[in-house]
C-alpha cells in the first residue's frame, strides 16, 4: 500500500512539454530518497489543464503542481514527499481541488460535472485493473448476467440521451432501428475521427479512459444484437490508437471481449481502423465507405446505416463521447441521467475550451449551464480583461453566440431559438481584437480544403464563398457581395449532399446576423457611394 500517489498527466500537450522526462526524474529521485515503497507514480490521461506545462496531482493531499520542469523534481521530492511541505511556487490553484469528489455518484470540479471524464486524469488508462477499481465493466457485467438486451436498450432510450456527434439524435431511438433489423451480422462503429480545428475532446477521452468506450460499445452491441465492432480513429492520433489497442487486448485477456463474455453466451469483439485524416470521414456513411476500403465519400440516405450500413449490414455509428457515457447510464439508471442537464437536453457535454481564454482545456459541463459560467468561472475570463466578441459553440460548424447570450442556459431548446446548436467539440472564445471577416474566412478555408468534391454545391460553393470573403477582406468588396454570400450560403444549406456542405455556412450566417456592419465596413465607401449614385 502506497502512502502517496502522484498522477502525472501524459497527453500530447504535456508530453510536448517534457512530461516523460519529468516522470523519469521523479522515479529516479523517489528511488534515491528510498521512497519507492511509499510513493507510486501513475501515468494518467489529460487532467484537462492546458497551457500550463507539465501537470501533476499528489493524492491524497489533493495538491496540483503545474509547469513542473525536471529541475523542480528534487525539491518536490525533498519538500513534499519527504517533509510533507507543499512547494508553493509550483502549486496550481485554479482548480478548486477540494471540490473534486471522485467517489460521489456525480463527480464535480467546481462548475464542471464529470460523467464522461470521471476517470480522465484519475486512473492509469493503460491499466484495466484501475478501470475496474473505478466501477469499470460493472455495467456490462450486470447487463449481461441480469438484463435482457431490450432492457439495456430501454434504459438508454428512457434516459433521453442524445448522440454527442453534433446531430443530437436520440441514441436509444437510433439503437432501436438496428435492434429491430433481422440480420445475420450487425456492427457497432465508434466514430473517433474528429478533425475540426480546436476540437480534440474525443482524443482525450480515448486516451484518458479507453475502457469506457470499449464497455459502451459492448453494451451497445448487446442491446442491438451485434457481435463485432470497429473503432475508427484518426490516423494522426497515435497515442489514442496505441492506448485503445492495448485496452482491447487487456479486455480480451480478461474475458471482457471475445467469446462468451461473463459466461453469458454473448460474444463481441473489436478492432481498430485508422483513418487517413479526411474530415469528411467523420460523416457516418463516408466513414463506413472508408472502413470498406473505398474513397471516403458520403452515401445516399436513405437507406440509413441503422438498416444498411457496413458491408450492407445494420450498423450503429456513435461517437466517442456518446459511447463513453453509456456504461454510466446503464449502471446508474435512466432517472439519474435525466436528472442531469435540462428537460430538452439531459446529461453533460464535453468541450475543448479554446481561443482567447485564460484557462483553456478539456471541460465537461451539465447542459443548462450558461456561457458566462463557462467563460468566466471555468475559463477564468478573457486574457487582458478584453471584451467578448463571440463564442462559437461546438466546433467549426457551430452556431455563433455573442455577449447578449452570456446568460442563456445552454441546451438544445434555447439554442434553437437563437439559431444555434450545441455542435460536437470545441467552444471557441474570441475577443474584440479580432476581425470577424478574417475569422469567417478562416472557417471557410477549412471547409473548402475538406470538401470531398462529390457535389457541386459544396465543392464550388465553398470556393466561391472564399473568393467573396477574400474580396471583402482585401478591401475590394462591392455592393451586393454580402447578399451574394447569403444567397450562396442558403443554397448550400438546402442543397449540399451531406452535413459538411449543409453546415459550412452556419458560422457565416451567424456572423452576418450579429456583425453585418463589420462586413459592410469592408466595402470601400467610394465603391458603395458609386453604386448608390
Ligand atoms: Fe462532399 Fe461537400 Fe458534397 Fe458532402 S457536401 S458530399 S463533403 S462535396
Amino acid at each position: 500500500m502506497h502512502r502517496l500517489h502522484i498522477l502525472i498527466s501524459m497527453d500530447p500537450h504535456t508530453l510536448a512539454q517534457g512530461a516523460r522526462s519529468v516522470k523519469e526524474a521523479l522515479m529516479k529521485n523517489i528511488s534515491l530518497a528510498n521512497l519507492t515503497n511509499e510513493v507510486k507514480v501513475v501515468e494518467t490521461g489529460s487532467l484537462g489543464i492546458y497551457n500550463k506545462g507539465v501537470v501533476m496531482v499528489i493524492f491524497p493531499d489533493n495538491v496540483y503542481y503545474a509547469g513542473v520542469k525536471v529541475e523542480d523534481v528534487p525539491e518536490i521530492v525533498s519538500e513534499h514527499l519527504v517533509k510533507g511541505r507543499t512547494v508553493d511556487r509550483l502549486k496550481f490553484t485554479e482548480i478548486p481541488v477540494k471540490e473534486i469528489a471522485v467517489e460521489e455518484k456525480t463527480p464535480r470540479i467546481g462548475k464542471q460535472m464529470r460523467i464522461v471524464l470521471k476517470n480522465a486524469g484519475i486512473i492509469d488508462p493503460e491499466s484495466i485493473d484501475e478501470y475496474i477499481a473505478h466501477d469499470g465493466y460493472e455495467a456490462l457485467g450486470n447487463a449481461l448476467t441480469h438484463s435482457k438486451p431490450e432492457e439495456v436498450l430501454n434504459v438508454v432510450t428512457e434516459s433521453g440521451m442524445q448522440g454527442r456527434g453534433g446531430a443530437f439524435f436520440p441514441t436509444g431511438v437510433k439503437w432501436g432501428f438496428t435492434a429491430r433489423e433481422d440480420a445475420d451480422e450487425k456492427y457497432i462503429i465508434c466514430n473517433a475521427d474528429e478533425g475540426e480545428p480546436g476540437t480534440f475532446k474525443d482524443r482525450l477521452i480515448l486516451e484518458g479512459d479507453p475502457h469506457a468506450v470499449i464497455e459502451g460499445m459492448t453494451l451497445a452491441g448487446y442491446a442491438v444484437g451485434a457481435t463485432r465492432g470497429f473503432i475508427y480513429i484518426r490516423g494522426e492520433y497515435h497515442m489514442s490508437i496505441e492506448r485503445v489497442k492495448r485496452a482491447i487486448e487487456q479486455a480480451r485477456q480478461s474475458g471482457l471481449l471475445g467469446e462468451n463474455i461473463f459466461g453469458s453466451g454473448y460474444s463481441f469483439d473489436l478492432e481498430v481502423r485508422e483513418g487517413a485524416g479526411a474530415y469528411i470521414c467523420g460523416e457516418e456513411t463516408a466513414l463506413i465507405e472508408s472502413i470498406e476500403g473505398k474513397r471516403g465519400e458520403p452515401r445516399d440516405k436513405p437507406p440509413f446505416p441503422g438498416s444498411v450500413g457496413l458491408w450492407g449490414k445494420p450498423t450503429i455509428v456513435n461517437n466517442v463521447e456518446t459511447l463513453a457515457t453509456v456504461p454510466q447510464i446503464v449502471l446508474k439508471g435512466s432517472d439519474w441521467y435525466k436528472s442531469l442537464g435540462t428537460e430538452s437536453t439531459p446529461g453533460t457535454k464535453v468541450f475543448t475550451l479554446v481561443g482567447n481564454i485564460n484557462n483553456p482545456g478539456l471541460i465537461e459541463v451539465p447542459l443548462g449551464i450558461t456561457l458566462r459560467e463557462i467563460i468566466y468561472d471555468i475559463g477564468h475570463g478573457i486574457p487582458g480583461g478584453k471584451e467578448l466578441l463571440l463564442a462559437q459553440l461546438g466546433g467549426t460548424t457551430g452556431g455563433i453566440l455573442t455577449s447578449e447570450h452570456l446568460d442563456l442556459p445552454l441546451d438544445l431548446e434555447n439554442l434553437r431559438q437563437v439559431g444555434a446548436g450545441l455542435g460536437s467539440g470545441a467552444l471557441l472564445v474570441v475577443d474584440k481584437s479580432h476581425n470577424v471577416v478574417e475569422l469567417v474566412k478562416n472557417f471557410v478555408e477549412f471547409f473548402n480544403h475538406e470538401s470531398c468534391g462529390k457535389c457541386t454545391l459544396c465543392r464550388e460553393g465553398t470556393g466561391r464563398l472564399l473568393e467573396l470573403l477574400d474580396k471583402l477582406g482585401s478591401g475590394n468588396g462591392q455592393p451586393g457581395d454580402i447578399e451574394l454570400i447569403e444567397k450562396l450560403a442558403d443554397t448550400m444549406m438546402t442543397g449540399a449532399f451531406c452535413g459538411l456542405g449543409q453546415a459550412a455556412p452556419i458560422p457565416i450566417l451567424g456572423c452576418l446576423k450579429y456583425f453585418r456592419d463589420e462586413f459592410q465596413k469592408m466595402i470601400p465607401k467610394e465603391t458603395a457611394d458609386a453604386a448608390v449614385a
